[in-house]
């Protein structure tokens, strides 16, 4: 599988899975454990999750998910803004770890930026880095202001990657913050990437995916992965789509196959606020 490089030097892979909206009902919970688990042996071994999914729900589902095959993952986490002054971030760490059934994270993410003081969340990470409890800290639906202002504090320039809003439906943040991010060796995660299942109903995609022998899914998700700075983190909660989503990763589009789906879903003729779900 391709991989990403983080700003700071970390190679991670391109593509994993993500888990919003998991752990929200009993209901769901084994199909929930069983879609992430066939998500890992399927090759997508960067998970990514947060305090705020189910209450904690997702964290403890991937938890259970991932049993004894730790140190096989890349495990993201996210603290609400809210939590992030310096002690706070401690707290909900050590909880997400605890959750999660484990002794420390990946990478960290502040989830946005709300009215988190960033020099505070930035110790507070910077301490969780010397305890051992993260190895890698970044930031989520930061536009490139709020990024020049956390260049702007001591330390913030070792944020290693940005996760937004990006998909082909979705393409307003190579406006504002993508050129930031290539200019200062910024990375971005690319959430929702299939448009939360409602980009693979375009007549046109679904056209573009036929004439090219793979599905919807592929299409979307190479076409994120054809960058070498996108990270693309698709959820499912079916366990039999976990391996179409993997396979996307040895989906190669072609230079009229990309002109195509520009064409298909053309950037934004103009920047606009950035946008989140
Ligand atoms: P996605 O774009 O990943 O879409 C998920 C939807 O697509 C689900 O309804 C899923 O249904 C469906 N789906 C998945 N695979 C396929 C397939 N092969 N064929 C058809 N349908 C499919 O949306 P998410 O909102 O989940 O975003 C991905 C991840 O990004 C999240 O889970 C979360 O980890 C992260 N995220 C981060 C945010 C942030 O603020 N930082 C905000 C939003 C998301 P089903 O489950 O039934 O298969």
């Amino acid at each position: 599988m391709k991989q990403v490089t983080l700003h700071g030097g970390k190679r991670i892979p391109a593509l994993g899975q993500g888990t919003w909206r998991m752990g929200e009902r009993a209901s769901d919970h084994n199909r929930e454990v069983a879609a992430v688990r066939a998500g890992i042996e399927a090759g997508l071994t960067l998970i990514d999750t947060a305090e705020m999914y189910g209450n904690g729900g997702a964290e403890r589902i991937v938890g259970e998910a991932m049993a004894n095959r730790r140190d096989e993952l890349f495990l993201v986490s996210k603290v609400f803004p809210h939590n992030a002054s310096r002690a706070g971030v401690r707290a909900a760490c050590q909880a997400s770890l605890e959750r999660l059934g484990t002794d420390r994270l990946d990478l960290y993410l502040l989830h946005w930026r709300g009215g988190a003081d960033l020099a505070e969340a930035v110790a507070g990470f910077e301490d969780l880095q010397r305890e051992g409890l993260i190895h890698h800290w970044g930031v989520s639906n930061f536009d490139a202001a709020d990024l020049a202002d956390l260049w702007a504090v001591p330390g913030g320039d070792a944020c290693s990657t940005n996760q937004l809003l990006y998909h082909l439906g979705e393409r307003t943040i190579e406006h504002d913050p993508l050129p930031w991010m290539r200019h200062h060796g910024l990375p971005a995660m690319a959430y929702c990437p299939l448009g939360q299942g409602r980009l693979l109903e375009q007549p046109g995609l679904r056209a573009f995916a036929e004439r090219n022998g793979i599905t919807p899914a592929q299409a979307a998700l190479a076409w994120l992965q054809s960058h070498d700075d996108v990270i693309a983190i698709p959820k499912t909660s079916a366990p039999e789509r976990q391996a179409e989503n993997r396979a996307s990763a040895e989906v190669t589009l072609g230079r009229e196959q990309l002109a195509k789906l520009d064409q298909l879903f053309p950037r934004p003729k103009a920047g606009r606020p950035l946008p989140i779900v």
